[in-house]
């Protein structure tokens, strides 16, 4: 064979694996599969997300154009044009945005590259509803209504143009093609109508129209179409006949600088969901306008729910930033503080210029301030809620108020005080979630101190036998049920100069005097039994034993000394370091309990019998804490011991 043969012959080999088919990667496939086959009822947001598309590659030219001399454009050419060709049954879309290279293609439309994808994939098979609205499927959404795609491209800086095309899940094929001028045009082959749907829909004029408008009124570039507007006929006085114009179909303006008062509130839901990919409606929209020291205009979102990887380290927080119009950063964390992380939205200032680097922006002065202004807005729009809308701030609150009671912790309680009346705990009086504010307002006459109780739920904190005690007084006590809790309080140390006090904690005293006295009186004559059983638990970290008042039908509970209690003690050493506390605890015992008669009469006539009581006393009082009995066999024989000699 001539080397020229040979080369043709590899020439045609080429070709050929350029035409074949290519595989979608396989979590792309199940998504197109859905896309297909979609009951979605919704399917005209397809439109929605391409245009988005469209608007996304212009902007990203027009940054590189920034920074880059050999890319020359002129501002005002910058648009996406929508074609309908009835006839055909064809949609197209066009854009003179930034287009993608021949590996763009492959990469962005052969593959889901959405870090969520996978995630929801795995949660909501089969749930179609689920996964197009919550995530907002992008590019292969117009899968829903086409039978065809295909995507021609030509990127800036290059010389070729590609032809991306697929019928669907079974592949798609990449080939040269012939564009003149950069940027993508997307041609939709309509499906045919059937019983359930009517997909001529998508090829009418004005709805395609109202679809624009709806969803994506607020793009920055002229979306353009050819519009019918009849005319007077010429030469005629009331006959008319129509032409085709070519209208732009969309305000431009960016829903964030409109009005408040010309926004409705299914815009501000509908932005927030194309954006955001959150189908729910969110709790709170926050749309401000700042001037002065620094200028912006911000629309911030409260979600209504967990974003769905919120407690994963691929949650990022931060805002949107644009400068003047122009979107520069995706999420810029410093706009936002930890404990708000869960706000989503965007702010747009002047006073942050275009090409700002990341470094910069961190030291930035102005952004700072913003972002401080911004913190207060949200804290503001936040205690308007807790006052005028109570049931949307609880539902607020159990949603995130964990962050909240985190940001009173952390950075040492740096943040407490902007913090502390946003947080709600469970109380035993009221039966639901109060403030500290209106704890303290109802305090009894003589309570010193505000307190509450820890554990894992609320059921079983009111059955601790130290809350007993308490509550037998009349106070109101707090319950403390997550993690964080305890931590967020023993930060704050008092609210409205009022101490916050564990219930479990051995300097809570509410005898009156003379109980004191008449305890001290017990504690001391019972010195020497106490003594016996004290070296009976030697090896079980208890400082010390002692009867009590503070308990009312219980026999026994643990108390604490000190700052750590039982609650951090578990939290700390459930945390990966070797570092293990221990709480200084005490083996409390009810003075007026049947129990504590027996021990005397024990410790005057059969000593060997008290180290047994002490030994499950002491396990019962650990139960009851929820902390592990290191001996359980031991224990459980010496309970069958007992109530066989019963
Ligand atoms: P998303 O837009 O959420 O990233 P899509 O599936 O809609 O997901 O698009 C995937 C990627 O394909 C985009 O991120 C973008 O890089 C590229 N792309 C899509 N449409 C266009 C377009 N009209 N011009 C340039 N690139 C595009």
């Amino acid at each position: 064979m001539s080397k020229d043969k040979e080369k043709e012959k590899k020439q045609e080999k080429e070709k050929k694996q350029e035409k074949e088919k290519k595989q979608f990667k396989a979590e792309s496939k199940k998504l197109l599969d859905l896309m297909i086959n979609s009951i979605y009822t919704n399917k005209e947001i397809f439109l929605r997300e391409l245009l988005s598309n469209a608007s996304d590659a212009i902007d990203k030219l027009y940054y590189r154009s920034l920074t880059d001399n050999t890319i020359k454009i002129n501002k005002e050419d910058l648009e996406i044009k929508i074609e309908v060709d009835k006839e055909n049954r064809k949609l197209i879309i066009t854009d003179n945005g930034c287009g993608m290279t021949k590996e763009e293609l492959e990469n962005n439309l052969g593959t889901i590259a959405k870090s969520g994808s996978l995630a929801f994939k795995e949660e909501n098979q089969n749930k179609d509803i689920d996964i197009i609205g919550q995530f907002g499927v992008g590019f292969y959404s117009a899968f829903m209504v086409s039978e065809k795609i295909k995507v021609e491209s030509k990127a800036v800086g290059s010389d070729d143009a590609y032809i991306w095309k697929s019928e669907g899940a079974d592949g798609y094929e990449i080939k040269k093609g012939k564009k003149d001028t950069i940027g993508t045009t997307i041609t939709l082959k309509i499906k045919k109508d059937t019983e359930e749907e009517n997909y001529s829909d998508f090829l009418d004029n004005y709805r395609i129209q109202s679809i624009i408008k709806k969803y994506s009124d607020y793009i920055r570039y002229p979306i353009k179409m050819m519009v019918e507007h009849s005319k007077l006929k010429e030469g005629t006085e009331n006959e008319y006949e129509t032409e085709l114009v070519e209208e732009t179909i969309n305000s431009m303006i960016p829903l964030w600088k409109k009005a408040k008062k010309d926004i409705t509130e299914e815009e501000y839901q509908t932005f927030y969901s194309s954006k955001f990919f959150d189908y729910d409606k969110p709790l709170k929209t926050i749309h401000t306008s700042v001037e002065g020291n620094v200028s912006y205009n911000a629309l911030l979102y409260i979600p209504s729910h967990l974003p769905y990887d919120f407690y994963t380290k691929e949650y990022e927080k931060g805002l949107q930033l644009y400068s003047s119009g122009i979107l520069i950063m995706e999420k810029c964390s410093e706009l936002i503080p930890d404990y708000f992380s869960f706000v989503k939205g965007l702010v747009d200032t002047e006073d942050v210029s275009l090409n700002i680097s990341r470094e910069i922006l961190q030291q930035n002065t102005k952004v700072k301030l913003i972002a401080k202004s911004i913190e207060k807005k949200i804290k503001k729009e936040l205690e308007t809620m807790l006052k005028e809308d109570r049931e949307a701030y609880e539902n607020f609150f159990k949603t995130f108020g964990m962050q909240i009671k985190f940001g009173i912790y952390s950075d040492y309680g740096a943040h407490k005080d902007d913090l502390k009346d946003l947080i709600m705990f469970y109380s035993s009086t009221e039966k639901k979630l109060v403030t500290l504010e209106e704890y303290v307002s109802r305090m009894k006459e003589g309570q010193e101190n505000i307190y509450y109780a820890c554990g894992e739920n609320n059921d079983k904190v009111d059955n601790m036998p130290q809350v007993e005690g308490i509550k037998e007084k009349g106070y109101e006590i707090l319950y403390l049920t997550e993690y964080v809790d305890e931590f967020a309080l023993q930060t704050l140390t008092t609210y409205n100069a009022k101490k916050f006090v564990n219930v479990s904690n051995d300097t809570v005293d509410l005898d009156t005097e003379e109980e004191k006295k008449e305890l001290e009186e017990a504690n001391q004559n019972a010195k020497d039994m106490f003594n016996i059983m004290k070296k009976t638990l030697e090896n079980n970290n208890i400082s010390d034993i002692k009867f009590t008042h503070r308990l009312k039908n219980h026999p026994v509970c643990l108390t604490t000394e000190g700052e750590l209690s039982v609650e951090m003690q578990k939290v700390l050493n459930a945390m990966p370091n070797d570092n293990k506390v221990n709480a200084k605890m005490i083996l409390e015992i009810n003075e007026s309990h049947p129990i504590s008669n027996k021990l005397k009469d024990l410790y005057q006539n059969n000593k060997e019998e008290l180290e047994k009581y002490t030994k499950i006393l002491y396990a019962q009082a650990r139960l009851i804490e929820g902390l592990p009995i290191e001996n359980p066999t031991e224990i459980s024989n010496l309970v069958c011991d007992i109530i066989s000699n019963e």
